[in-house]
C-alpha cells in the first residue's frame, strides 16, 4: 500500500527559544504543499511557541506524555496539556524512555491511550538492542513490543509505528536496506495479526541515523512509510534534505 509518508523530527532534550529560527526556516523551505506529512517534536518548553511560529506550515508534536490527565505527578506532563499547548501528536515508548525511565510496554500502551483521549495521534516506538539483534531476536522483540505497546483501538488515523533499532539511534550506523525491508515487512505482519484490517494502513516509520544522504534509499523501501529523525532534524537544511526525499503517495 502506498501510504502518504510522514517525516517526523525528534529534537530530544535540545532547543532553546533562539532555535525556533530553525523551525521558521523549515516552514519557509517547505514546498507548499509538501509531498509528505511533516512533524517536529521539540522539547515541551517550546511546544506553544513552536506551534504559533509554524502555524499553517507543518505540525508540532511532543516526545512523551503521562498516562493520566492531571494529578500529583511532579515534573510530568499530560497529553491534555500538550494538546492545549498546540501539539497534534506525541511520541511514546521511545527507546530512551524505555531505557532511562524503565518504561514498560504496559505504560507505553497507556500513554498511547492518553494521547487519543486528548485528541493527539501517537507514534509508538519499537526496536531491538544490538545484543538482541546479534542473538537473532529482533523479529521476536518487535513482535512482543507491538503486542504489549499497541492497544487494540489503534487505527491508521490515530497511530503510527516507529521501528527504531536502538543500536542505530545516534550512532551513524543503519541496518542494510534489505534488513530494513525485512523488519518492516515483519512489523506489517505483526500489525495485521494484532489489529486486523487497521494494521494494513498504519504507517511504519524507520528511525535511526536517517540523514539527507541515506534518506532517499531508506524512504524508497517497501513498507517504509516515513522516518523518525533525531539529530538531523535539528537543522532546517538537513531536515529539508530528508523531507525532499519522501516518496509522494
Ligand atoms: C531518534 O532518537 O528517534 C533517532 C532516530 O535519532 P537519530 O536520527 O539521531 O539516530
Amino acid at each position: 500500500m502506498n501510504l502518504r509518508q510522514l517525516v517526523a523530527g525528534n529534537w530530544k532534550m535540545n532547543g532553546l527559544i533562539a532555535d525556533l529560527a530553525e523551525l521558521e526556516a523549515l516552514k519557509r523551505g517547505l514546498e507548499s504543499p509538501p509531498s509528505c506529512d511533516v512533524l517536529v517534536c521539540p522539547p515541551a518548553s517550546l511546544i506553544a511557541r513552536a506551534a504559533q511560529a509554524v502555524k499553517g506550515g507543518f505540525a508540532i508534536g511532543a516526545q512523551d506524555c503521562h498516562e493520566k490527565a492531571c494529578g500529583a505527578f511532579t515534573g510530568d506532563i499530560s497529553a491534555e496539556m500538550l494538546k492545549d499547548a498546540g501539539a497534534t501528536a506525541v511520541i511514546v515508548g521511545h527507546s530512551e524512555r524505555r531505557q532511562y525511565h524503565g518504561e514498560s510496554d504496559r505504560q507505553v500502551a497507556a500513554k498511547a491511550c492518553a494521547a487519543w483521549r486528548a485528541g493527539l495521534s501517537a507514534i509508538i516506538c519499537v526496536g531491538e538492542t544490538e545484543s538482541q539483534r546479534d542473538a537473532g531476536d529482533a523479529p521476536q522483540i518487535c513482535h512482543d513490543q507491538i503486542a504489549g505497546s499497541v492497544p487494540k483501538e489503534a487505527t491508521p488515523a490515530n497511530t503510527a509505528i516507529a521501528y527504531e533499532p536502538v543500536w542505530a539511534i545516534g550512532s551513524g550506523k543503519t541496518p542494510s536496506d534489505d534488513d530494513i525491508a525485512a523488519m518492516h515487512a515483519h512489523i506489517r505482519d505483526c500489525l495485521v495479526g494484532h489489529l486486523g484490517e487497521a494494521g494494513k494502513g498504519m504507517r511504519i516509520l524507520y528511525g535511526g541515523s536517517v540523514k539527507p544522504a541515506n534518506a532517499k534509499a531508506i524512504l524508497a523501501i517497501a513498507n517504509v512509510n516515513g522516518a523518525l529523525v533525531g539529530g538531523a532534524s535539528l537543522k532546517a537544511k538537513d531536515f529539508l534534505g530528508i523531507i525532499s526525499a519522501a516518496r509522494p503517495a
